[in-house]
């Protein structure tokens, strides 16, 4: 069983965008990213704090936006302003949002060129059209896993538990580009277990702690686990119990370490492009 390590993946992933930055640099370009934060959060403190010290070591600029309590309207207005605010190449709007309120409803907010977590639905359009746009980093960080691995996708039996319009539904579409075959289940899906132990690969992106045990998996599988569940000791654990499938598998992504160290290697891969595209600065 191989144990697939997201650092190295990621580190890939930073070379390049280290020299993207470098390129901007040069140009006189400070490439930044903005995360606007609607809710308090210790999870998404932790988050965007890593996040921003992750941006700080490639010299992308991070601003954080807390607006705590904030109506929707004071979050589209946050986000229109930062739309048109020339210093700014990447937006994201920091989930979770306010009861009630959808990513689709206040990502329309987002400028489609410096939505760099593809939460506006023109973004998620272009993408299941298979034109150019930025994907929810997560979900493009399922596949760069997958591809970094030389894992096959052409023919591919997929099966992905979860269909959220951050991780599940994007990342199927960027699958099926590559010419998988992919089965998305979600909490009415029947047989759950079945369908999972006839997936070549099986992407768990479900938000329940320890869910797929052996009975989910087949001989030889590759398993991404993208679930982040906080434990009470303040760590994090999978949406796969490893310990009772790793006998069976053929390779696992680890929680920690694992899809969340690619997807934020991805994110900040898609600034800089944004960054080079909005600046209009040629590649070298
Ligand atoms: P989400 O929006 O809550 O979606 C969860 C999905 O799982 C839904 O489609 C839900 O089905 C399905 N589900 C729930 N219970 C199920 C069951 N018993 N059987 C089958 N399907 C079930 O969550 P998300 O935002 O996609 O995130 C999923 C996990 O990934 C979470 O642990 C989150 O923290 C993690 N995550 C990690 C990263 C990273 O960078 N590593 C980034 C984003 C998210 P219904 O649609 O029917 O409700």
């Amino acid at each position: 069983m191989k144990l697939i390590i997201g650092k190295t993946i990621a580190q890939q992933i930073n070379t390049a965008t280290d020299k993207t930055v470098a390129t901007l640099t040069r140009a006189g370009v400070a490439p930044s990213l903005a995360i606007v934060v609607p809710t308090e959060s210790e999870a998404t403190q932790w988050y965007v704090r890593s996040l921003k010290r992750s941006a700080d070591k490639r010299g992308i600029l991070c601003t954080v936006k807390e607006i705590f309590g904030a109506t929707v309207d004071q979050i589209t207005d946050t986000l229109k302003l930062l739309s048109t605010d020339q210093s700014v190449h990447g937006i994201i709007c920091q989930t979770p949002l306010p009861d009630r309120v959808s990513l689709s409803e206040i990502g329309s907010s987002i400028a489609p060129e410096k939505d760099v977590d593809g939460a506006n639905p023109l973004s998620m359009g272009r993408l299941f059209s298979g034109l150019q746009a930025f994907a929810p980093a997560t979900a493009r960080a399922v596949v760069e896993t997958l591809v970094h691995e030389k894992v096959p996708l052409s023919g591919a039996n997929i099966v992905m538990i979860g269909r959220s319009l951050t991780v599940g539904k994007p990342a199927a579409s960027l699958l099926t580009e590559k010419n998988a075959t992919v089965t998305i289940c979600h909490s009415r899906t029947r047989n759950l277990p079945e369908i999972c132990r006839k997936a070549d690969i099986l992407v768990a992106a479900v938000g329940k702690p320890n869910f797929v045990d052996a009975d989910y998996v087949g001989a030889n599988a590759v398993i991404i686990d993208v679930g982040t569940n906080p434990t009470s000791d303040g760590g994090l654990v999978g949406d796969v119990n490893r310990g009772a499938v790793e006998q069976l598998v053929s390779a696992i992504t680890p929680v920690p370490g694992g899809v969340g160290m690619v997807t934020t290697a991805v994110l900040l891969s898609q600034v800089a492009s944004a960054a080079m595209k909005l600046s209009d600065v040629a590649v070298d």
